[in-house]
C-alpha cells in the first residue's frame, strides 16, 4: 500500500537507525515523533477514516506527495509497532480532551499507543462502521412475539387445578379451571381471578395462543363432566364414577403436556368445589395458590417387610427410580413434598389402589401364619400388577418379592 504513494528507496540504509515514538492521541489524531538516521526530526500526524488514512508531516510535504519522514514513519509503525489503526477512528468520541477521556481509555507510551472504549460504555457506535464484529451475529427469522418486559395490571389467562379438601381431599375429582386474572402492579403475582366462561370478556382474543385455546376446551369438557357428576363423592365401587374418572385421566394427560408451558398455573383448593348453573359457585383468591405441574408419571410399587410375628405391606411411588415423597394425595394427583409439584397418576386403577392404601395409614398387616393365603389371594396378583420389593430383615437389602424366599419368615 505504502509503495503506491512513495517510490521505494533503493538504499536499505534508509531503513535502519530511525527513531519512531508515539507522542499522543487527541481529537482523533495520532501524533508520532520521528527522527531519521540523518538527524532530521519531524512530527507526523495521522488521522484515520474508515477507508482512508490522512497523514501530515511538519515538513509540510513540499512536493505535495508523501514525504520520506511519513514513509519511514508509517513503515516503522506497520512493521515494528504493528499498530492496528482501526480503533483510532472514533468520530465524536474524541472531539475534545474531556469527551475523549469520558468515553475512551487512551494510553500512550513510546512504543505503544492504546485506545479503547471505557468498559462502562461497552461498544461505541461509529458512523459507517456501526459496531465492529457484528456481522457474525446475523439476525434470523423474527422471534416469536413475546413480551420480554411487561407492564403490570394486565389481563392474563391462568389455569387452575381445582379440587375440594374434604374427606382427605379424596371426595372430589380434580377439574381444570381456565380463568381470567389480573397481574399485580409490579407484575409479580396475580390479584384477581375470574372463571372463564363464554364469551371471554375484556381480553384480547388475539392474545390467546392455540395452546391456551386447547386448554380452555379441556377445561370446559372437564367442567361439564363434573357439573353432571353433581355433588356426589367419588366412589370407586361405582362403575359410573370410575368411567368418569377414566375420562378425566385422558383429559388430564392431554392437559399436562400443555400446561407445563403456561406462565400462570395455580391450585384452587376450597373445602368443596361447587357449581351453580354450570359455573363455579365459589372461586375465591384466598383458596388459590401458585403451583407447578410435572409431565412425569409416578410409578406405584409396594414394600413388604417382616417383623417377627407378622409382615407389613406399604405402597410407595417413584419418579425416575427415586421415591417420590408426597405432601398430600388427591384424586388422580399427588403433590410432591418439597416442590408442591402436581403429578398425575398413571391410571385409575393405580390411583384407586394407592388411595385405598392411604385410607388406612398405608399399611397392611399379615400374621406369619396367614402369609401363604395372603400370597395366593392377594400378593400374587399384586406382584404381577406392579413391583413388590421385600426388605431383608437385618440387612435392609431390597429385592424383588418371591414367595419361595418367604418360607423362613412365614412360620
Ligand atoms: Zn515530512
Amino acid at each position: 500500500m505504502l509503495e503506491k504513494h512513495y517510490t521505494v528507496p533503493k538504499s536499505r540504509k534508509l531503513y535502519y537507525g530511525n527513531q519512531v515514538d508515539y507522542t499522543g492521541y487527541s481529537s482523533g489524531i495520532v501524533s508520532v515523533y520521528i527522527k531519521l538516521n540523518n538527524g532530521e526530526i519531524n512530527s507526523l500526524y495521522l488521522h484515520v477514516e474508515p477507508d482512508a488514512l490522512h497523514v501530515a508531516c511538519t515538513c509540510g510535504m513540499p512536493d505535495g506527495q508523501l514525504c520520506l519522514h511519513a514513509y519511514i514513519g508509517l513503515y516503522n509503525i506497520a512493521w515494528a509497532h504493528s499498530i492496528d489503526l482501526k480503533p483510532f477512528y472514533q468520530p465524536g468520541y474524541n472531539s475534545d480532551e474531556k469527551v475523549q477521556n469520558k468515553f475512551l481509555d487512551v494510553q500512550v507510551t513510546k512504543n505503544r499507543i492504546y485506545n479503547k472504549p471505557r468498559p462502562m460504555f461497552g461498544r461505541l457506535f461509529r458512523p459507517i462502521v456501526g459496531f465492529e464484529d457484528f456481522e457474525g451475529l446475523s439476525l434470523g427469522e423474527p422471534l416469536p412475539e413475546q413480551h420480554c418486559v411487561m407492564e403490570g395490571n394486565r389481563q392474563v389467562i391462568a389455569f387452575c387445578i381445582g379440587y375440594g379438601e374434604i374427606l382427605n381431599m379424596l371426595g372430589q375429582l380434580p377439574v381444570l379451571i381456565a380463568c381470567q386474572a389480573q397481574t399485580s402492579r409490579d407484575n409479580t403475582s396475580l390479584i384477581s381471578y375470574k372463571e372463564l366462561g363464554e364469551p371471554i370478556e375484556n381480553i384480547d382474543s388475539q392474545s390467546i395462543g392455540p395452546r391456551q385455546l386447547v386448554l380452555m376446551e379441556k377445561a370446559a369438557e372437564m367442567r361439564s363432566l363434573l357439573v353432571a357428576f353433581g355433588k356426589s363423592t367419588y366412589d370407586r365401587n361405582e362403575p359410573k364414577h370410575r368411567a368418569i374418572k377414566s375420562t378425566l385421566v385422558i383429559l388430564w394427560e392431554e392437559v399436562m403436556q400443555l400446561i407445563l408451558f403456561e406462565p400462570f398455573t395455580y391450585a384452587f383448593r376450597p373445602v368443596k368445589v361447587l357449581y351453580q348453573k354450570g359455573k363455579l359457585k365459589w372461586f375465591s383468591k384466598h383458596e388459590i395458590r401458585p403451583c407447578r405441574f410435572s409431565v412425569e408419571r409416578p410409578v406405584l410399587y409396594f414394600i413388604l417387610k417382616h417383623h417377627n410375628d407378622h409382615f407389613s405391606l406399604a405402597a410407595a411411588l417413584s419418579v425416575n427410580g427415586v421415591e417420590l415423597k408426597f405432601e398430600y394425595k388427591t384424586q388422580l394427583f399427588v403433590v410432591e413434598q418439597d416442590t408442591h409439584c402436581h403429578y398425575l397418576m398413571d391410571s385409575v386403577e393405580a390411583d384407586d389402589l394407592l388411595n385405598w392404601m392411604n385410607e388406612c395409614n398405608n399399611r397392611l398387616t399379615i400374621l406369619n401364619e396367614h402369609f401363604a393365603e395372603f400370597h395366593h389371594t392377594f400378593l400374587k396378583n399384586l406382584s404381577e400388577y406392579c413391583r413388590v420389593y421385600f426388605i431383608t430383615p437385618g440387612t435392609g437389602k431390597k429385592s424383588i418379592y418371591q414367595l419361595d424366599q418367604m418360607a423362613i419368615y412365614a412360620q
